[in-house]
């Protein structure tokens, strides 16, 4: 039976990524918090987090935000590594031939490596990314992209730091399993939802941030 309407933030960074101080028990602490029915790890250029993190019982779909030639890319429901630095349509190409499928993050963030619109590949549009800002004007950029390119629209927190898990999530209709989600998305059943991240939560995650690059 269908459950209607799973909450899964489909962008969270975990400590794995060089940029992020999330850790993989703070994941669960916090999707659990903020209602959520699951989430995409989608850590810099490494599935080792999300692998990981697949192991609990918790619905996690295992990810990356590819740093590709033309701007991130998000691989969601891959099993290995794509590398880093191809051309973004040999990248797209090799996640659809490992299973997974392509959405495009970000798409008018020109400050946070923004992926190429030219190409026809995506499969899906991350419309609200709760890292934007100014997060109304990019929100509504996004969905006219993704209206124009006729493409399912996502949302995710882009979350580096614990709280900010579950700023955005994306209203799925599908079962909880993976591949039906990542189907589901596929289809276009779903709902984009989200609010920026709060500025102090930012702050504190920039500083936090900060703190473990020095
Ligand atoms: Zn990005
Ligand atoms: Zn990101």
């Amino acid at each position: 039976m269908k459950s209607l309407g799973l909450k899964i933030d489909l962008h969270v960074h975990t400590c794995y990524s060089p940029d992020a101080v999330t850790t993989l028990n703070e994941v669960t602490y916090y999707s659990k918090k903020r209602g959520l029915d699951g989430v995409a790890i989608t850590d810099h250029d490494t599935l080792a987090g999300a692998l990981k993190l697949k192991k609990n019982r918790f619905t996690v779909i295992s990810g990356i935000e590819i740093t590709t030639l033309h701007g991130h890319l998000l691989a969601l429901n891959v099993a290995t590594p794509i590398p880093p630095k191809l051309d973004i349509n040999e990248t797209i190409q090799r996640i659809h031939e490992s299973g997974g499928i392509a959405v495009a993050p970000h798409p008018t963030l020109f400050y946070k490596s923004a992926p190429s619109l030219r190409t026809s590949s995506y499969d899906a549009i991350e419309v609200i990314n709760s890292a934007a800002i100014p997060f109304q004007l990019f929100t509504c950029l996004n969905q006219k992209i993704a209206t124009r390119l006729g493409l399912p629209q996502t949302a995710g927190s882009d979350s580096h730091h614990g709280p900010e898990i579950g700023a955005a999530y994306t209203v799925i209709e599908a079962d909880p399993d993976v591949d039906e989600i990542v189907c589901a998305i596929k289809k276009g059943a779903t709902i984009p939802m989200g609010k920026p991240i709060p500025w102090r939560m930012r702050l504190k995650g920039e500083a936090l941030s900060l703190k473990r690059k020095i």
